[in-house]
């Protein structure tokens, strides 16, 4: 009997909601070289102890059960993930993984200049640089460290490579960089990228969040028709969080609008922390530990049946319940503190991933 095609092979789990398991955010590292004032804005956090993080190992040993369940897109993500040694190997072992049809990792790029050849011969498929500012003065307010050079640097090197669908992603900010969205298009049409505008979240260590910040996809959509014209939504059937869009010149660009019009309804993304802990949503204030049963030897039957059961039991939609916090205006006060996000450092964004 010839083998059966593995998609056919691959049984679907579907949460409450019908949403599959599909996409996962793998944390290799909750350091970061940045202090971005919208993620890990101090300088100190409760860091996981290094002997609870994943090895390679493991990680690899639970993206299998993972895949096995559904999950056909990784994506390796942080903290930044290039602080985490020897990063190539992790991408060797997952790309030995025939389910993993998409494997990607976003960078804030300052160490992607060393980096970007070995991830290319690794197997990286994709790659994703956040970019918010071209200007360096605002990226040393932005992230209080001076590495903008080294960041456009890092973007050169993966253009050299010959990284396909480079992607660049801005968190938009009101009074912030909202004056750079035509700057930062024109600058990814010359390189080749997709630039993706991100609107700014109240996640985590965005502990200065506040609503009059965000640059609603609507104010995108206008100051950048206002310069360019038409712009045309380009229609397409995706679990993806960006909308697309096209200028009448043919480039296209994305927003991801989590704030004010969340797409939690197709929403097939989970986090796995560096620690082990699996997220079934940015916004979860528990997860499931998976690093504990692994290393006491549970079986892969055993944690996949964890997998399984924990997503079918999902009921997540955390952007769209902040969303409906707004009409009370109590959407501000959800903020997690600083002395708790102290206490259990999974709560931050840097932790388990964006
Ligand atoms: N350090 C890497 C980086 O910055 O690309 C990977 C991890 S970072 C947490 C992943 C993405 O989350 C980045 O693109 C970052 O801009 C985004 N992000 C972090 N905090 C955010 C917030 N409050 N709102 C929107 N996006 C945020
Ligand atoms: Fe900035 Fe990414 Fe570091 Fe967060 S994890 S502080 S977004 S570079
Ligand atoms: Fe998915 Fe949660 Fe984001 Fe909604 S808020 S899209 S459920 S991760």
């Amino acid at each position: 009997m010839s083998p059966m095609p593995l998609e056919s092979a691959t049984p679907l789990v579907a949460d409450t909601f019908g949403r599959p398991l599909r996409s996962l955010r793998l944390s290799v590292t909750d350091r970061c070289n940045l202090r971005c004032k919208y993620c890990m804005p101090e300088e100190e956090y409760a860091w996981l102890p290094r002997e609870t993080l994943l090895t390679f190992e493991e990680m690899t040993t639970l993206t299998g059960y993972f895949t096995e369940l559904g999950v056909d897109k990784v994506r390796l993500t942080g903290g930044e993930p290039l602080l985490r040694r020897d990063l190539p190997v992790l991408m060797r072992m997952l790309r030995q993984n025939p389910r993993i049809k998409d494997l990607a990792l976003t960078t804030n790029g300052l160490l992607l200049a060393e980096h970007a050849q070995s991830f290319s011969d690794a197997g990286l498929h994709r790659l994703t640089v956040s970019l918010d500012t071209l200007r360096r003065d605002r990226f040393k307010v932005l992230t209080k460290r001076d590495g903008h050079e080294r960041v456009l640097e890092g973007i050169d090197a993966a253009v050299r490579v010959g990284f396909k669908g480079l992607k660049l992603d801005t968190v938009a900010m009101r009074g912030f960089n909202d004056d750079e969205l035509v700057t930062l298009i024109e600058y990814g049409k010359r390189i080749g990228a997709e630039v993706r505008f991100i609107e700014y979240m109240d996640v985590g260590g965005a502990t200065d969040w506040s609503l009059d910040q965000v640059l609603s996809r609507a104010a995108m959509l206008e100051a950048l028709g206002r310069h360019y014209g038409r712009i045309e939504p380009i229609l397409e059937k995706s679990s993806a969080p960006a909308q697309r869009f096209a200028l009448p010149d043919g480039t296209t660009f994305g927003i991801i609008p989590s704030t004010t019009t969340p797409f939690c309804s197709t929403c097939d993304r989970s986090r796995l922390t560096a620690d082990g802990m699996w997220y079934l949503c940015l916004y979860a204030k528990h997860g499931t530990d998976l690093r504990q049963p692994l290393r006491a030897g549970a079986s892969r039957d055993e944690l996949k049946s964890r997998l399984r059961s924990v997503w079918q039991a999902r009921r997540d939609r955390g952007a769209e319940e902040r969303k409906e916090l707004e009409q009370s205006g109590a959407r501000e006060n959800q903020l997690i503190g600083i002395e708790r996000l102290r206490e259990d450092p999974r709560l931050e964004m840097h932790t388990r991933g964006g």
